[in-house]
């Protein structure tokens, strides 16, 4: 088989990078190593900033993300049972949207369908070749290996994804840190409660409410990293969360029936070396940010941009001035993002033998974004999200 650009990965990055492609005249194939249904389902990220809303309006995507987003304008910080209600307003108009990565990918996932163009599920990739000159892309299908010939690879395969080790030296460019402590998440069909949204510290571990729909909540505990997911009875589950998310009123969650469940590590993980030759690298295959600065998906969206364009500039005039800045220019939004999300996270979670004196400071933290015009500045400038260059 061949096209213009390969793409692997059916996530939000290579999913909005064939967006993009398309609607500039350049074809493409994505090879996705899961099913469809694996696919359309995993639940993920959901919390939009402003730029990615824009972003998936500015590419047609925007229809059912309009209907039922649901603006955020504030976020809530509790710590040492008491509460700081942030206003997001920056007075630009700007705010966040609750709109479910799920939602993202199956928009994208359908248009795609209904525009007729290639998604090959179940495409194993295991192995490029030829990246400086013709890229080739093998993968087994069907239980038959099999060849994409492409102009460009687009390697936007996640943190797991072989895009990453075929570029020469990336291991040299590679900065990680991992916490001690991993994510209970579950979704449960019990409407969130406006006065019971954000982050809360808690001498017992950290607690997160977030919204997935009027009627749907995304909350997580922060567990031992090898917790079983399956280990509370959902009433442990929504009793530890009232708990940590004391904020010293009688404000309780909405209960209701659990139907998600997972565990996920925190980490955070950069790759400096995006691209070499015909291969350039995006959002989780180059960059892991911990959850609690819900900045994942957005970066994703961030590099799709950029990649996209240096691509199609090259494929049109040739120009490579763009994809020769590419890994440069993303790194200019990761890493203070990286930073922002590290940032929440070091005041958020207890650490394996924290002091008393190392939780004192935390309150502090907590207290500066809460609590000062300065802080609250900080905070809302980074959970709006930087700007884009391109
Ligand atoms: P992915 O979404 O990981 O897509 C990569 C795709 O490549 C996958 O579909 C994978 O199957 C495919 N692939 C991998 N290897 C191959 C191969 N060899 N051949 C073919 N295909 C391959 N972010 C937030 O902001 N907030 C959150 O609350 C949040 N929660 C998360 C919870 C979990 C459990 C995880 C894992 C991530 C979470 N994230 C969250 C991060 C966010 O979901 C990611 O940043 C986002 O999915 C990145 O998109 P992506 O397209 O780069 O990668």
């Amino acid at each position: 088989m061949k096209t213009q650009v390969g793409i692997i990965g059916a996530g939000p990055a290579g999913l909005l990078v064939a967006r993009i492609l398309q609607l500039n005249g350049i074809d493409s194939v994505i090879l996705e190593r899961r099913t469809r249904a694996y696919v359309l389902e995993r639940v993920r990220a959901g919390v939009l900033e402003a730029g990615t809303v824009d972003t998936l309006r500015a590419y047609g995507m925007g229809e059912r993300l309009n209907r039922e987003g649901i603006p955020m304008r504030s976020m809530q910080l509790c710590w040492d049972r008491q509460k700081a209600d942030i206003s997001l307003d920056d007075g630009t108009g700007r705010h966040l949207t609750t709109y479910g990565q799920q939602k993202i990918v199956e928009d994208l996932i359908l248009q795609r369908e209904a525009d007729g163009l290639p998604i090959v599920f179940e495409a194993d990739v295991s192995s490029l070749d030829d990246i400086e000159n013709a890229p080739r892309i093998h993968y087994r299908h069907n239980g038959e290996d099999k060849v994409l010939e492409c102009q460009f690879i687009a390697g936007c395969d996640g943190y797991h994804g072989v895009s990453r080790r075929h570029i020469p030296g990336s291991d040299e460019h590679v900065f990680l840190t991992e916490y001690p402590f991993a994510w209970l998440g579950i979704l449960a069909e019990a409407a969130p409660l406006a006065a019971r949204r954000g982050f809360a510290h808690s001498t017992r571990g950290l607690a997160v409410a977030s919204a997935r729909s009027a009627s749907v909540g995304r909350l997580y505990l922060q567990v031992e990293t090898d917790a079983d997911p399956n280990a509370m009875s959902d009433q442990q589950i929504w009793d530890e969360l009232d708990i940590r998310m004391d904020d010293g009123t009688a404000a309780q969650l909405n209960r209701g029936p659990i139907i998600e469940r997972s565990v996920a590590r925190l980490r955070g993980y950069v790759c400096e070396k995006m691209r070499h030759g015909r291969l350039a690298i995006a959002g989780d295959a180059a960059h892991i940010v911990p959850p609690s600065g819900g900045k994942g998906l957005n970066l994703a969206v961030g590099d799709a941009r950029i990649m996209a364009e240096a691509i199609r500039r090259l494929l049109t005039t040739n120009d490579t001035t763009l994809l020769d800045s590419y890994s440069q220019m993303c790194l200019r939004r990761i890493w203070p993002t990286v930073h922002w999300a590290c940032s929440m996270c070091e005041a958020l979670h207890i650490f394996p033998g924290q002091t008393s004196f190392q939780t004192r400071m935390q309150y502090q933290t907590l207290n500066h974004w809460g609590n000062t015009e300065i802080g609250q500045q900080r905070l809302r400038k980074a959970q709006l999200g930087l700007p884009y260059e391109i």
